[in-house]
């Protein structure tokens, strides 16, 4: 048997049923833009996350660039991020006409706080605090920059949903969050979404308004906005999901303990979690300086994987533009492999990915 990446027809199996009555809600509503489900999941998504407003969006894309315009960041502004993140996190910079600027990132795969203040200039507006394939970065070391040289704070915790860093969940320790749902996320819909969560009574409106055509009252528009509104459908699933988060992430965690405790295989390095953060294992990412050979063993024995990110975007054309080259962040260019980790990945194919890991030399 093959053993995929993702197990996501797993996930609607075990719980078709909550699903389908929350989509039938949904269709015999007849209401299906901005919605009672809507309404409901980011009230229930705020009270989970102890942030007190939520706004939802229609992707995690469109969640940073309405942060973004938001906070008034544009044309001439810069936004520091880590060079490994998702390319998303540039490309909404990018999109509001701003340039995001590049730091390495450390051992735990999030920013480089070491490299954050050579990299402020009198342009910089925000430092973009992107959580890595499921833990916090340190917010601790962010702030003190960001009060020092009066930043922004944006949090991207479309790959932490629920990870805990201090006493407090990602999402609530910035000026504005940004979360994606894409299905494979740990809080994933069956389709796009997004969310944005904020503390801030005044960003609330601001991105009521951006989401829904820059409209302040139907037909009064007082921004160029975007439709990006949360598909009514969408909130429904994920309301289910929002139910099932924590013992999802449970499991990710039991999977990622027994990897790192019985994967002993010298030509791997495992990942590490930094103190003070919970880690929600949205990948399990290994550095391998011989990936492909890794891989390549692993298909032929039925176990797919996959490469976050095969290339780093600030390597890929589009993003030529910023200037920067090979070389320039070791860390994020180091080669790595995600092993499959998920909830619904059973005990008997985590041991067989175990077994033929330790057993090859
Ligand atoms: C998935 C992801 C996004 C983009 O989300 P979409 O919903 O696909 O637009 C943004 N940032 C990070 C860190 C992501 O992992």
């Amino acid at each position: 048997m093959k053993i995929q990446t993702q197990g996501l027809k797993r996930k609607y199996s075990k719980h078709s049923d909550e699903y389908m009555k929350e989509i039938e809600e949904v269709l015999f509503s007849g209401s299906y833009i901005l919605g009672d489900k809507v309404k409901q999941f980011e009230s229930e998504f705020s009270s989970y996350l102890g942030v007190p407003y939520v706004i939802g969006v229609a992707s995690g894309l469109d969640a940073i660039k309405i942060a973004c315009r938001t906070l008034g960041i544009g044309s001439g502004d810069e936004v520091i991020m880590a060079a490994n993140v998702y390319s998303a996190c540039a490309l909404a910079v990018t999109a509001v006409g701003a340039k995001p600027v590049l730091v390495d990132c450390n051992r735990y795969k999030n920013i480089d706080i070491t490299k954050i203040e050579n990299a402020i200039t009198k342009n910089t507006k925000a430092i973009m605090a992107v959580h890595m394939f499921g833990q916090s970065c340190n917010m601790d070391a962010i702030w003190r920059l960001a009060n020092k040289y009066c930043l922004y704070v944006i949090e991207d915790c479309s790959q932490a949903h629920g990870a805990i860093y201090g006493n407090q969940k990602v999402g609530a320790q910035s000026d504005i969050a940004c979360f994606s749902f894409f299905p494979t996320k740990n809080l994933g819909a069956f389709g796009d979404g997004g969310c944005i969560a904020t503390r801030n009574d005044l960003f609330v409106s601001k991105c009521q308004i951006l989401r829904n055509y820059g409209q302040k009252d139907k037909g009064n528009y007082i921004e160029l906005g975007y439709n990006s509104r949360l598909d009514e459908i969408q909130a429904a699933i994920l309301k289910v999901g929002l139910k099932h988060l924590e013992e999802n992430n449970t499991a990710r965690q039991r999977i990622a303990e027994r990897y790192l405790q019985e994967i002993n295989n010298k030509k791997l390095i495992l990942p590490e979690t930094q103190p003070l953060s919970t880690n929600v294992w949205h990948q399990f990412v290994v550095e391998c300086e011989n990936r492909d050979e890794m891989c390549a063993y692993l298909k032929e024995n039925g176990i797919e994987t996959l490469i976050h990110y095969p290339k780093p975007f600030y390597l890929c054309p589009a993003f030529e533009y910023l200037g920067y080259k090979q070389g320039d962040f070791p860390n994020a260019e180091k080669l790595t492999f995600s092993l499959p980790i998920y909830p619904e990945l059973s005990y008997a194919e985590q041991s067989r990915i175990i077994k033929l890991l330790n057993e090859k030399i």
